[in-house]
């Protein structure tokens, strides 16, 4: 454990520590953000952490409507343009990219948090790591800064050349990589890396480290524990992380961000309790550039509350989906991530990869839902297979489908991200 006595404090105390942390956060925010004066007029600002709920939720486009060409961070930029050390920017899926500002405290914490989330994979000082991030504008650069913190002697490779990373992990002997699931699978695909140096491999940056039959997948074909980090641009980098036990990620951010769920058609608050899933929610607890309150991640989440035999406390979460890839049929929530997930358990059938082919634009379709379903290298197509792959989702995700079996290698592989869904245009 990187930090013990801050990773290992009863959950009890930290939420008193983060109580005080939230009276000062809100008062800075209604003292410094003119997006919150506003947004919380007529509500009770005297709240503490325990009745949080009771304010509203922030949106991201909310905080997009603000942002004008004389103030292009939205009006809860707080600090002044002296005290800023940093600015981000995210990759603006939807237009022009949005600024992330950051104080030289901000970036500390960010830093600080996201070494303890690396760090509880079990990598330690002393030990090389190879990354594949080119960072670039993004937040996932301040992750790197992570690397140094823990005391790893860093070999970054960036993405999108992978005979340097093969050469790197060959000659320069890494107990650890950092890669997106999708590139670990690509790789594992496409080089034989069970004898490699490394003994972990760290996924971050998208879903899939922590679904259990991707997981082993990966886990096989870089002989390596695998196990996963998550983070939030808006919010920080590298939140969680999961230690060697494999079952949901710990908050490395403890102290410096306050996690919620809630129920995402209404916005009502859950409780964090075991096996609890839901939309989750993030509060910023000291940050000083642009804080947030209660932001929706679009992030759905399983819980895991059961005591963990690492030694960190507070509730784990496993990521299960984004709602922008949600879909519901005839009223049951689909995650294109839990559609991989049951098909992936068919392995060694089928490769892993996916694609869910709704019919129609929007987010309600009618059953069957199309999936196709890509086969193992040297599998050949089988009705009874198609037939058993949409008979098991059908139990475990309570959605008809219609299975299409495609052969090895016809579905996209990226370096990057990899596409679950493809809607009609
Ligand atoms: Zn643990």
């Amino acid at each position: 454990m990187l930090e013990p006595e801050v990773e290992s404090r009863p959950w009890p105390e930290q939420l008193a520590v983060d109580g005080a942390s939230f009276r000062e956060q809100l008062a800075y925010l209604l003292e410094r953000s003119a997006f919150y004066r506003q947004k919380l007029a007529g509500h009770d600002t005297t709240v503490g952490l325990a009745e949080i709920a009771q304010l509203p939720l922030t949106e991201k486009d909310e905080l997009r409507a603000t942002r004008t060409s004389e103030n292009p961070f939205g009006t809860q930029l707080c600090a002044e343009p002296h005290e800023l050390l940093r600015i981000y920017s995210t990759s603006g899926t939807t237009g022009e990219p949005s600024y992330i500002p950051l104080t030289a405290g901000d970036l500390d914490n960010w830093v600080t948090g996201s070494a303890r989330s690396y760090a509880a994979s079990g990598i330690s000082a002393g030990q090389r790591i190879v990354s594949t991030y080119n960072a670039g504008p993004f937040v996932a650069g301040a992750a790197l800064a992570s690397f140094d913190r823990i005391g790893l002697c860093h070999i970054p490779v960036g993405t999108g050349n992978t005979d340097r990373l093969v050469h790197a992990i060959e000659r320069l002997r890494p107990e650890a990589a950092v890669l997106t699931p999708s590139y670990a699978a690509y790789l594992a695909e496409n080089h034989d890396l069970r004898d490699s140096s490394v003994e972990r491999v760290l996924v971050a940056g998208e879903l899939g480290g922590g679904e259990p039959a991707f997981r082993d997948r990966l886990e096989e074909g870089w002989g390596a524990k695998v196990t996963e980090a998550m983070g939030i641009g808006d919010i920080g980098i590298s939140l969680w992380g999961e230690c060697e036990e494999q079952d949901g990620m710990h908050l490395g951010a403890r102290g410096f961000v306050h996690a919620e769920l809630i129920e995402p058609e209404t916005g009502a608050a859950l409780e964090l309790e075991d096996g609890a899933t839901g939309e989750l929610v993030l509060t910023h607890l000291r940050h000083r550039a642009a804080p947030l309150l209660r932001f929706r991640t679009r992030d759905h989440v399983q819980v895991r509350a059961s005591s963990c035999p690492c030694g960190r406390t507070g509730p784990r979460v496993r990521c299960i989906g984004r709602t922008d890839d949600m879909l519901i049929v005839r009223g049951v929530n689909v995650f294109p991530a839990a559609v991989r997930e049951v098909v992936s358990a068919f392995a060694p059938d089928v490769s892993g990869q996916i694609l869910v082919r709704p019919q129609k634009a929007g987010v309600k379709q009618e059953p069957p839902l199309p999936v196709s379903v890509e086969l193992a290298a040297g599998t050949v197509a089988a009705p009874a297979l198609a037939h058993a792959i949409g008979d098991r989702l059908r139990e475990v995700l309570l959605v008809r489908t219609t299975v299409e079996l495609v052969p090895w290698g016809s579905l996209q592989r990226s370096e990057y991200k990899s596409m679950l869904v493809e809607r009609p245009s």
